[in-house]
């Protein structure tokens, strides 16, 4: 094993990585170094070949230093556009229901999402974990917002619909999250969870390098096979699963292959999340990324095609006549 044990805070021995949803020793190295853009930490990636989960080895027992505040602080063009592709992600789910009713949306950031779910007259709730990730959401956007996670949210609610956009994979114990997802459904409600394909071209190409793997604020590294198990253990019904992202696949193809020829990675990334000043290495990035748009824009179009996609989205329905467990 490579790992520098003295980069990290960690909960074990890399020898010993048990699986930390399913408990199993049975586990295969798929990564066998990954550097964190962020801290410059070394992580590596593992499968656990019981339930089939990919997690990130070590995972951190202290998570401050991962997240800087200036995290996900988007700079204002990139606000604008994920706010746009977001508006017709939106409207698109609401194509699923006949008249508006009530969503939860877990980790809903700036709340560009539930904005226009209240638009359309639906009753909105989110929960974010930090003050800073929730003030655009509860202050600009006037939205109810409850820090902490799902457990913070009332037994005793029922929800038409629950989302986890690009949520799961950074949660550290991600089959209680869906449990607590699923028990708080009404009968036929509807589980949407979008995260990371792990068995994407993308991926596969990446490797170490993925835009998307983002070790170790990504704690864990799902599959559709994988993400299917653990929904159907918490009792819910997969009904559809779709691989098509604007906002990730033609970008992440650009990123990721720019990652493979330059250094520092993830440069153009991080200057869009506002963790980089405007340098020239961030002009060249970004003009090689202009450069490379036409093939990962057919990369992308042919992975969705293949189910292959970076990004995958499940809907998981609860069935109105089984018992939760
Ligand atoms: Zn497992």
């Amino acid at each position: 094993m490579v790992i520098d044990k003295n980069s990290v805070d960690w909960n074990g021995e890399a020898d010993t990585a048990v699986c930390p949803i399913c408990g199993s020793p049975e586990t295969a190295l798929v990564i066998p170094h990954t550097q964190d853009h962020i801290t410059g930490d070394a992580f590596q990636i593992v499968r656990c070949k019981t339930c089939l989960v990919a997690f990130t080895f070590p995972q951190p027992s202290s998570f401050d230093r991962f997240y800087p505040d200036l995290y996900r602080g988007y700079t204002s063009i990139t606000k604008f556009l994920l706010r746009t592709l977001y508006r017709l992600r939106v409207r698109k789910w609401l194509k699923m229901f006949v008249e508006p009713g009530s969503v939860l949306e877990v980790g809903c950031g700036p709340g560009f999402m539930l904005d226009v779910f209240r638009k359309n007259g639906w009753k909105v709730l989110g929960t974010e974990r930090t003050v800073i990730a929730s003030k655009y959401a509860r202050e600009h956007l006037g939205l109810p917002v409850i820090l902490g996670g799902i457990e913070q949210v009332s037994d005793e609610s029922r929800f038409d619909l629950v989302v986890m956009f690009q949520v799961l994979e950074h949660m550290q114990q991600p089959l209680n999250t869906l449990k607590e997802c699923a028990r708080r459904l009404k009968p036929g409600g509807i589980l949407l969870v979008n995260v990371p394909n792990f068995s994407s071209w993308q991926s596969e190409f990446g490797g170490a390098l993925w835009v998307h793997l983002d070790a170790p604020r990504h704690l864990f590294h799902f599959t559709p096979r994988s993400l299917a198990g653990l929904l159907e253990v918490v009792g819910m019904e997969v009904c559809h699963v779709q691989f098509t992202s604007v906002a990730h696949d033609p970008y992440g193809w650009a990123q990721t292959i720019v990652n493979k020829f330059t250094r520092p990675f993830n440069l153009l990334t991080r200057y869009l999340m506002g963790m980089e000043k405007l340098t020239i290495k961030v002009v060249f990035s970004l003009l090689l990324c202009i450069v490379l748009m036409p093939a990962s824009i057919l990369l992308a179009l042919a992975s969705w095609v293949f189910q292959k996609g970076a990004v995958m989205e499940v809907t998981a329905l609860r069935p109105k006549m089984k018992a939760m467990s």
